[in-house]
């Protein structure tokens, strides 16, 4: 019997390598699409860093600010993970740098895949089209919620995953019974291992907190997961007969980015001089965020507690989370495997 054929969009990605090694141990063929096939063995690497001895992957090429390559790479699949977005560090000049192929590039993912009759999409949306919903004191967030995205404390980033996971449901919508099933896994800030030097915004968090590079911290705190459970879950979205036509959060507990470097130093203790432990006043960053661009992207979070309810995703997809903490150790360990803190 010939195998299922998924496609994973931004094979080249932290979370899509790490969802393409949990398909191929789940007995799924995988293609991957990626914007230049020169980097193939680099995707290769990082399969086997996951433990995928012999990885057999296609890879095709697509870039979500173009039409071509979509129809060619949704062609004979059965499900398609689009995984594929930016996701900067900083807050970009001009927002539509995000947007544009986060949404636009979600449409033609929806729209290709549409066209070549895939059964299923799975979408890689965020906590950011979550958390900063209008309804400020409500917590935890849970899948009902939505962020406002006319809040002018709202970063780029959280507008282009909230504006891409509108938009694919809006496509879905309109087409009917025509339209392939489709679901959105939701996650938090995402860590656990990395599989190669090539850094997630995440581990460059982790990155530098590790290397001592800010002396103080913002008082933000975040929803965290590790990444192994996440690709678990965008496999089981993909078949589950419950997962259709639902978003499905994906964390478990929230933590400050005090608590993550308290992490770090358990895990590495020779970090300890390096790793900031003092926070600043929410009022000074807020200030200063109107000057420094990057800060900008967590102004909606400052002082905000950024707690969600994963009993939606534990109890009816039977997703059993690793801990925040494991999630950051494991994250810190991989980054000093590869000699990166
Ligand atoms: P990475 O930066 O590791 O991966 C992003 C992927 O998107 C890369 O493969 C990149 O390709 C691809 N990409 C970006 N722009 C384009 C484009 N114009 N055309 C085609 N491909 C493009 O990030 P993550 O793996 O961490 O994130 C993957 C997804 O998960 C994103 O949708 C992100 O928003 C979401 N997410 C991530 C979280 C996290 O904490 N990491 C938390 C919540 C959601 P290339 O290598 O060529 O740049």
């Amino acid at each position: 019997m010939t195998a299922d054929l998924v496609l994973v969009t931004g094979a080249t990605g932290f979370i899509a390598k790490h969802c393409i090694a949990e398909l191929l141990r789940a007995g799924y063929a995988v293609r991957g699409t990626v914007r230049s096939v020169a980097r193939r063995g680099e995707v290769e690497a990082a399969l086997r860093q996951a433990g995928i001895a012999d990885p057999e992957i296609e890879v095709v090429e697509a870039d979500l600010l173009r039409d071509d390559g979509w129809p060619a790479a949704t062609r004979g699949c059965r499900y398609v993970l689009h995984v594929a977005s930016p996701f900067p560090s900083g807050e970009p000049s001009d927002a539509d740098q995000l947007i544009r192929p986060a949404r636009d590039g979600a449409l033609r993912v929806v729209r290709a895949a549409a066209s070549n009759g895939v059964e299923r999409i799975v979408q890689t949306s965020s906590v950011a089209a979550i958390m900063m919903c209008p309804k400020a004191h409500h917590l935890p967030r849970t899948e009902e919620d939505w962020t406002d995205v006319d809040n002018p404390d709202v970063g780029s980033y959280a507008r282009s995953k909230t504006l891409a996971e509108r938009a694919a449901w809006d496509a879905i919508g309109e087409m009917g019974d025509a339209a392939p099933a489709f679901c959105t896994v939701n996650p938090g800030v995402v860590l656990g291992p990395a599989l190669d030097k090539d850094l997630s915004t995440s581990h460059v968090l982790i990155r530098l907190l590790g290397r001592g590079v800010y002396p103080a911290l913002p008082k933000v705190a975040f929803p965290v997961v590790d990444v192994r459970d996440v690709a678990r879950q965008h496999v089981t979205a993909m078949t589950h007969p419950d997962a259709a036509g639902s978003r499905w959060l994906a964390c478990n507990g929230t933590l400050s980015l005090r608590d993550i470097g308290r992490v770090i130093v358990d895990a590495l203790p020779d970090l300890e001089r390096k790793v900031p432990t003092i926070e600043l006043p929410s009022a000074m960053v807020r200030l200063a965020s109107h000057f420094d661009r990057n800060l900008k992207s967590i102004r909606a979070d400052l002082g905000r507690a950024n707690l969600c309810d994963n009993s939606k995703t534990v109890n009816k997809l039977g997703i059993e989370f690793r801990s925040a903490d494991e999630a950051v150790s494991s994250a810190a360990k991989s980054l000093r495997e590869l000699g990166i803190i």
